[in-house]
């Protein structure tokens, strides 16, 4: 990388950073994560963060691996806020790196609190976030001025494995036009039943997004009433975004990637909505 003219924030010893680093492409890693890449004593990562930016880390950095591995259960949340604390006590440039961003369905909050609670000196860099850059390597803006003036995250996944409770399905379907939903392949049958029972409609466009910003990106472009049979078709896997609404459609004009690849883009995409409003 060039030499940044932009000032940034020393990395102190005994301290924490908090980074996301994007959902998969490195190029999407802030100029922040990128620095403490090169500085850290210590990586502290998840599954989800892409190899190629561990690649980034400083020569000599220890690795160390905090997420799930060969279905054995995850290490436990306490025992990882506990691990940051004792390497920073150990006076290690502690980088906590995450998938996407730390904040968003990430349990950054509450591993922050615990470096609160610690007395640890800790920064939050955010990362953009796989449902959003995600659907943007789809060619799905999360909002467009016609369709929606409102774009709701949900998680699909509940503290214990099911569809989290407490969330409020029928004002959902009827008040959220679009639906970025996190870690929704699992539960995916039961959150279209609970969309349907509230009122949306069977032929309304989702998309699923499978790997994105990865060389693995898959994205399967279906219906709410096809989108569980469609996903068992094309044998999407894990991790997976799946948008639900109008801006779905805007793929036929703005998959850019696909343009690359060959596909002809639809000029007005909007016309393809069937009743744009705003
Ligand atoms: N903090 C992360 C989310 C962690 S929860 C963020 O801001 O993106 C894990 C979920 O994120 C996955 O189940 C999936 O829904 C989504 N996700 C993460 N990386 C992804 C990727 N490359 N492609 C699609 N979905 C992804």
């Amino acid at each position: 990388m060039a030499k940044s003219s932009v000032d940034l924030p020393d990395f102190a010893s005994g301290a924490v950073w908090l980074v996301g680093a994007g959902p998969g492409d490195p190029g999407l890693l802030t100029l922040l994560a990128a620095h403490a890449l090169a500085q850290a004593d210590v990586v502290v990562y998840d599954a989800l963060v892409d190899k190629r930016i561990l690649a980034l880390a400083r020569a000599g950095a220890r690795l160390v691996y905090a997420g799930k591995r060969g279905g054995k259960p995850s290490p436990k949340q306490p025992d990882i806020s506990a691990k940051l604390v004792r390497l920073a006590r150990q006076k290690r440039r502690v980088l906590r790196l995450k998938g996407g961003d730390p904040f968003v369905f990430g349990r950054g909050g509450e591993e922050a609190l615990a470096l609160v609670a610690a007395g640890v000196p800790f920064r939050v860099v955010p990362g953009v976030t796989a449902g959003i850059g995600g659907a943007a390597y789809a060619g799905i803006p999360a909002t467009h001025r016609a369709i929606n003036a409102a774009v709701t995250l949900v998680t699909g996944h509940g503290t214990e494995g099911d569809l989290p409770d407490g969330l409020d399905w029928t004002a959902l379907a009827r008040g959220a036009p679009v639906l970025v939903i996190y870690m929704a392949l699992k539960h995916l049958d039961a959150i279209v039943r609970r969309l349907r029972d509230g009122g949306r409609a069977a032929d309304e466009p989702v998309a699923v997004i499978a790997h994105a910003t990865t060389p693995r990106q898959q994205v399967v472009e279906t219906t709410l009433g096809a989108c569980v049979a469609d996903v068992a078709r094309a044998k999407l896997e894990p991790p997976a975004v799946v948008v639900v609404g109008g801006v779905v459609r805007l793929r036929a004009g703005l998959d850019w990637q696909g343009a690359a690849a060959g596909r002809v883009l639809e000029a007005d995409p909007l016309r393809l909505l069937p009743r744009a409003t705003g």
